[in-house]
């Protein structure tokens, strides 16, 4: 099938303007063996750059490009289906906006496109075209966003030794820390539900009476808060996860959840319980007397998972968490990806309106972090930076600028 793929680049600091004569006239040899047509623009700093063709090979072509050294920070912007190509006959053609006005240049790629120019005013291809050509630059990265300027030295268990498997229990936690890497602070830590065997939260569920489920994973919650005793977290703030029906069919769970907080000398203003976007969108009407209960004892909220459900947004014009959670889905590889970054901006706009705070969840590369810094988080969990420990906190690892 005819497909559409557009990316932006930019050419590497290491390649001169030949380079990029040179690549275009590569790209011309290949993408005409390889039924693939285009045009590539270039402002002397960034690349945009439209290939179509049949949609295997333009997606290996693509695959080939992003390995490429002589193109830097890859970012796919669009991929798409079309009845016919935008640009036929020519292999590659290069506008450069170096030596040539907008104006021009926008007036000769318009010549070269089979679209008749009605057509093109309401096409998502000519737009990021038209974007590129007027708005210049996308993106004047310092050095130090580059993730290559940055390493990771770790700590060892800032707790302590973690504990081993605790004896007569129902389960166990683990604990992963959520960090603030520029402050070097650790913002909270979260407490995941473990088997007694140490598996996962989805065979703990998954091993119960489902009658029981709701009282079960409110019950545990205080394992979690004497943990957090035992450990000595002192002043710092913990999160669980909840079913947030646990707090409307158990009789009495807000209650429970703060005396179990102040059992282990912890303030309920240092808990925050998480619940899951859709969990909180389905049950919303229900759920919204237990918020104000939770909310009236000084216990905060967070939506967890964000991005993975079908709420959106929206749910902001419902409620307003203290806290959201971007889901793994959206944070991993944002860096490589145009819609991605577009739907992170927008979380961190309105974030930022409603003062509500962000965490980026499920960090694995430091190419993933440095992006979501660049676009003003600053709170992250993941593998890259501290892996979940039962019953202890596990070394972390903190980057910073190599020298
Ligand atoms: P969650 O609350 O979103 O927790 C984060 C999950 O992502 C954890 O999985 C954690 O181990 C994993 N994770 C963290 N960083 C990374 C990363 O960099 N890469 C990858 N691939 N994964 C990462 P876990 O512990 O298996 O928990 C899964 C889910 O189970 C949790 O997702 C939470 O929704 C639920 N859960 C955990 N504890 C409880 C609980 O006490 N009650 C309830 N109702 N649900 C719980
Ligand atoms: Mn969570
Ligand atoms: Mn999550």
């Amino acid at each position: 099938m005819l497909t559409t793929l557009i990316y932006r680049s930019q050419l590497d600091s290491s390649c001169h303007d030949d380079a990029l004569n040179m690549l275009v006239e590569q790209a011309k040899q290949r993408n005409t063996a390889l039924g693939i047509t285009g045009i590539m623009l270039f402002n002397g700093q960034d690349i945009l750059q439209v290939l179509e063709g049949r949609e295997d090979r333009v997606v290996a072509l693509y695959q080939r490009i992003v390995k490429d050294k002589r193109h830097a920070s890859v970012v796919e912007l669009m991929r798409d289906y079309g009845p016919r190509r935008r640009f036929e006959n020519v292999g590659m053609l290069l506008f450069d906006l170096q030596v040539r006005s907008p104006k021009t240049v926008l007036q000769s790629v318009l010549r070269y496109s089979k679209l008749e120019s009605y057509l093109a005013s309401d096409d998502r291809v000519f737009k990021f075209i038209q974007s590129f050509i007027t708005r210049g630059n996308y993106a004047h990265r310092h050095h130090d966003e580059r993730a290559e300027a940055w390493t990771l030295t770790s700590e060892k268990h800032p707790f302590g030794e973690p504990a081993g498997l605790i004896d007569g229990q129902t389960c166990q936690f683990a604990l992963q820390p959520i960090v603030e890497p520029y402050e070097g602070k650790i913002s909270s830590l979260e407490m995941l539900i473990r088997g007694n065997d140490g598996g996962s939260p989805e065979q703990f569920f998954a091993n119960l009476d489902p009658a029981k489920i709701y009282e079960v994973d409110l019950q545990t919650k205080a394992y979690a808060f004497a943990l957090a005793k035992r450990l000595k977290i002192g002043s710092h703030k913990i999160a669980v996860n909840l079913l947030p029906m646990s707090l409307v069919n158990v009789p009495g769970a807000v209650e429970f959840l703060v005396e179990q907080i102040q059992l282990s000398g912890l303030q309920p203003e240092q808990v925050i319980i998480e619940v899951t976007e859709n969990e909180m969108i389905s049950g919303f009407n229900t759920f919204n007397n237990a918020i104000k209960a939770l909310r009236g004892t000084g216990i905060g909220l967070a939506i967890d998972d964000f991005g993975s459900g079908y709420a959106g947004l929206s749910l902001l014009t419902k409620f307003q968490p203290d806290k959201l959670k971007i889901d793994r889905e959206i944070v991993s590889n944002v860096h490589l990806s145009g819609p991605k970054q577009a739907i992170v901006k927008s979380i961190v706009s309105c974030c930022t309106d409603l003062e509500i705070s962000l965490v980026a969840e499920g960090i694995e590369k430091l190419e993933e972090w440095r992006w979501l810094e660049s676009a003003g988080i600053r709170r992250f969990q993941g593998f890259l930076f501290a892996r979940p420990q039962l019953n202890g906190v596990g070394d972390i690892h903190w980057p910073h600028m190599r020298h």
